[in-house]
């Protein structure tokens, strides 16, 4: 993709953005790390977001090797497992119910004695024989033979006592954070941090886009980030071209 965007006359800099201020003569600054900054008529921001952890001892170690934070992406490769979803929300109880379309067992471990979830997905999961629940309880530690994970430890906080759970893997499913703190200004976000944009992915801040994983939707894909972003950059050309137009002065023709 890097090569094919080359290709066409894009520059490629390697850099970390520090911060997105729109100016008042309309350009966006653009604070790098280190070097001097850039100013953009448009900007659009894909900084993707990153998956909360639990940061307990194992999920590290056994990331991508039955450790995983995305059941659409990883779910068929636990086909007839025992598999623990850890999480109380909604993202957590629906993953869940999908996830026994693969596994052989689904056992929810949340740390409390209540679901944040909409009553609606925790009863749909409740039905669903597969599927079952260890309330009050939270993972000390993901454990595992051989590179892959077999067994959680786990606490139940009202007594203290330790249990274990046999598992063939984990998904964890306790937020996503949306890398949105780059932009200055306010944009308009949902209760979770993810920017609201219209239909051609503009935020609330004229001439700042949002594409992929930073933007509000119903589904975090490969396939939908780079559906965003060809929207963006599409909306964004043409709104640099209207700007610019708008802006050249005028060639009136003089008559003989
Ligand atoms: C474990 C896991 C497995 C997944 N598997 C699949 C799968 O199998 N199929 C699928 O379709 N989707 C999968 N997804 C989802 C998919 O990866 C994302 O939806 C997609 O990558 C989003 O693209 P994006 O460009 O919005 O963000 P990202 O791909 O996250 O890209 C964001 C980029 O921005 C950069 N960045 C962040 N902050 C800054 C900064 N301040 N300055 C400069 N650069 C910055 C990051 O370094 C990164 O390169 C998976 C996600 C996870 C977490």
């Amino acid at each position: 993709m890097a090569d094919h965007a080359l290709t066409f006359g894009a520059e490629l800099v390697t850099a970390r953005v520090t911060s997105i201020t729109p100016q008042l003569d309309g350009l966006k600054r653009i604070e790098l790390e280190e070097g001097e900054p850039y100013f953009a008529e448009a900007v659009i921001i894909t900084a993707g977001g990153h998956p909360r952890k639990l940061e307990v001892p194992g999920e590290e170690e056994f990331a991508g090797r039955g450790v995983s934070y995305c059941a659409v992406c990883d779910g068929a490769f636990f086909k007839g497992q025992h598999l623990a979803v850890i999480g109380g929300g909604d993202a957590a109880i629906e993953e869940a119910t999908f996830l026994t379309r693969y596994a052989s067992a689904v056992t929810v471990v949340h740390r409390r004695g209540e679901f944040r979830a909409q009553p609606l997905l925790v009863e749909r999961a409740r039905q669903n024989g597969r599927v079952d629940f260890l309330l009050d309880r939270v993972v000390e530690e993901i454990q595992g033979a051989a590179g892959r994970v077999t067994r959680l430890q786990l606490r139940h906080l009202p007594s203290g006592q330790h249990e274990e759970l046999e598992v063939g893997g984990i998904f964890i499913f306790v937020g996503f954070l949306p890398n949105t703190g780059l932009l200055a200004a306010h944009a308009d976000h949902d209760a979770e941090g993810y920017y609201l944009t219209d239909a051609n992915m503009m935020t609330s801040v004229p001439g700042v886009y949002a594409a992929g994983d930073v933007r509000a939707q119903l589904t975090r894909q490969v396939t939908t980030a780079v559906g965003d972003a060809t929207t963006a950059a599409l909306a964004a050309t043409k709104q640099v071209e209207e700007e610019r137009a708008a802006a050249a002065p005028r060639v009136s023709a003089v008559g003989a």
